[in-house]
């Protein structure tokens, strides 16, 4: 499985928001077309990145939307639910907690995690925030899966270091900062910046072409 391409996983994640809503709409099928219009690919490339994980559909009917996003959950993983915790309950890790998608029944906030007493203690959204010194004791007891990381960057990599002795498995990293982590524990960057820095490269007056680099 490791030979599946990032941005495939990224695209399955899409079709699977797609069929959901389809699925809502009360369609029952669809071809590789309508979720290639639907997520902005082409069709050959949603046969494609399915075609990694095995047969779907029938030629000329196109797939049931029902059975298709029953299979994208399993691939994604998501027909478990999975313990996620907050560590660094600032701006950030606060707006976090208070996330409604947090209700729902893949993902459930079960902890959160700062360094500082002022807010140790204070109960935000569903949880009460607890001492980062107490995170191997609450992850052994309440089995956290998956952590949002969102200390400031000088504090990441320890946090990571912690996170991972404490056996999570994933964390997504919201830190202006590379970190590492050992090889069963994956790390997914988020920044908006590089995001707003992406946008400035194409919607500056007048984007920069190959030159020279000199220095
Ligand atoms: P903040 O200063 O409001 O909150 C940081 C919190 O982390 C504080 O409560 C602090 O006590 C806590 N903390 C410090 N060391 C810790 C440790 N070792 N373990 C647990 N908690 C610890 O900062 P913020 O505005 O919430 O931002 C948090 C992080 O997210 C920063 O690194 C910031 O740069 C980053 N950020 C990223 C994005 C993005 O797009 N990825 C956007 C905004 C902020």
């Amino acid at each position: 499985m490791s030979a599946i391409p990032a941005a495939t996983v990224g695209r399955l994640v899409t079709y699977l928001r797609v069929l959901t809503e389809l699925e809502q709409e009360g369609v029952r099928s669809a071809s590789s077309d309508d979720l290639g219009a639907a997520t902005r690919v082409s069709a050959f490339q949603v046969r494609k990145d399915l075609a990694y994980f095995g047969r779907f559909g029938t030629r000329g009917a196109g797939y049931t939307v029902a059975t298709l996003r029953r299979e994208l959950r399993r691939i994604l993983g998501l027909t478990r639910p999975w313990h996620v915790a907050i560590v660094g309950m600032g701006r950030l890790g606060q707006a976090l907690a208070d996330y409604p998608a947090f209700d729902r029944q893949e993902f459930r906030l079960v902890a959160a995690f700062d360094v500082d007493p002022a807010v140790i203690g204070r109960r935000i959204g569903a949880v009460q925030v607890e001492s980062l010194a107490s995170l191997a004791e609450v992850a052994a007891e309440r089995a956290i899966d998956l952590a949002f990381l969102t200390v400031p960057a000088a504090a990441a990599q320890g946090a990571v270091d912690a996170l991972a002795a404490a056996g999570v498995r994933g964390i997504l990293n919201f830190a202006p900062v590379v970190v590492t982590a050992p090889e069963n524990v994956r790390v997914e960057a988020v920044d908006l910046s590089a995001g707003l820095q992406r946008l400035t490269y194409y919607v500056q007056a007048e984007p920069a072409t190959v030159g020279e680099v000199t220095g």
